[in-house]
């Protein structure tokens, strides 16, 4: 911790921001008065200081790589490494594939691209250099992906879940010829952590899902381990963890997790408000892991939360529902706030053959029950809502 703030002090960025703070209290005595970083202060940084901010390491020379975050709440944030950076986050997968029990006889498959986006760019290299087979399958469509996994023998997939699913669908309805991976590593979107998600994958699949949680700013920070199904530890020698109530900033078991990154020196971190709220899970795990382990993984993301006739609704409730519904294949979530009142319009794309009558009565009637209140539900037709490979999003908010 020592470390991080010394070498913060050094970045304009972060020298202002610790200016009234005295370097002689102890580390977490310092820590304490340090005031919680969002992700709107990094953005506003970047447009003050284009491209890139006052937030990286300016006495060093070698800043060799380049991320940045997938701009789906309409900002891309830019992000630098050096090398001992980008090492720390390679060291964290090695963790990751540690606790998922991936070994030297695996063969991982990666279908998708690889964009500017941190995601598996890291997991990718992490598994190279622990000798793990790792077959990038980006550039080529859905179906040309499926005959490469299964003519190298994938024995794990890595993707998000809603894309795994759409792979998922299509190998199922191709019956041979298809992989048949033993682990699937999620990330990138909360269905890895949603109980109806996770069972539908593993169902397609007739694999293991392991969740996995990282952000492009932070780093690859929590991930599921082999023997606890829903539950995420935390990588906590890499980085430090505070879980506060969002309104009082008290220390809590059930609040928004604040992280400090504690080896990525290039471009610290200081007490970031990640937007994820997380339980904390007091007893051991079976695995032995030490450290903060969260359970259930991610629960929400706190910026997602809307008042719909009366009832607070978080969307990741939702696919939660939804994904139960056997009718289903896919949907999309349109929050309206344009009215006097919030409402939900729902479109749901039934499985081949299902009556789609029958699947908006399911959906309806599955909304009402758990929501509380009826949303505008309409089916649209088979195949029309293929999703993204990165990053879909199924909620959006109009008005
Ligand atoms: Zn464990």
């Amino acid at each position: 911790m020592g470390q991080v703030l010394n070498q913060a002090r050094k970045i304009p960025f972060w020298a202002e921001r610790l200016k009234n703070i005295s370097p002689e209290l102890g580390p977490f005595l310092q820590m304490a008065k340090i005031p919680l970083l969002t992700k709107r202060d990094l953005l506003a940084e970047q447009a003050l200081h284009p491209p890139y901010g006052r937030l990286f390491s300016q006495t060093e020379k070698g800043l060799c790589r380049y991320t940045q975050t997938s701009g789906t709440s309409g900002h891309t944030l830019r992000w630098l490494d050096d090398s001992a950076s980008w090492e720390a986050m390679l060291e964290c997968w090695a963790m990751c594939y540690e606790l998922a029990g991936v070994n030297g006889s695996d063969r991982l498959f990666f279908p998708f691209s690889f964009g500017p986006f941190l995601g598996f760019w890291t997991a990718f290299e992490a598994a190279a250099r622990l000798g793990v087979l790792s077959i990038p399958g980006g550039g080529l469509s859905s179906e040309a992906r499926l005959r490469m996994a299964f003519e190298v023998d994938a024995s794990v997939l890595l993707g998000t879940p809603s894309y795994l699913i759409h792979l998922g669908e299509m190998a199922k309805l191709q019956g041979a010829k298809v992989p048949k991976p033993r682990l699937l590593i999620v990330a990138g979107e909360p269905g890895g952590s949603i109980p109806a998600t996770r069972q539908r994958l593993e169902k397609l699949w007739g694999a293991r899902v392991i969740d996995h949680a990282g952000m492009t700013e932070v780093g690859p920070t929590t991930v599921e381990c082999a023997e606890s199904p829903g539950g995420f530890h935390l990588l906590e020698s890499m980085y430090y963890p505070e879980i506060l109530d969002p309104q009082t900033g008290q220390e809590v078991d059930q609040g928004e997790l604040i992280l400090t990154n504690l080896k990525r020196l290039s471009g610290p971190v200081i007490r970031y408000r990640t937007g994820d709220l997380v339980a904390r899970d007091r007893d051991p795990c079976p695995c032995g892991f030490g450290g903060l382990k969260l359970k259930g993984g991610i629960l929400g993301r706190l910026d997602d939360m809307v008042f719909i006739r009366g009832n607070n609704f978080h969307p990741q409730t939702l696919e939660a529902i939804l994904f139960e519904l056997p009718e289903l294949a896919e949907y999309r979530a349109i929050i309206h706030q344009s009215g006097p009142m919030a409402r939900l319009e729902v479109l749901v794309e039934p499985r081949p053959g299902i009556d789609p009558l029958a699947l908006v009565e399911a959906a309806d009637s599955a909304i009402r029950e758990r929501c509380l209140f009826r949303a505008e539900i309409r089916a649209v037709e088979v195949g029309s809502l293929i999703p993204a490979e990165l990053k879909a999003r199924r909620h959006s908010v109009q008005g």
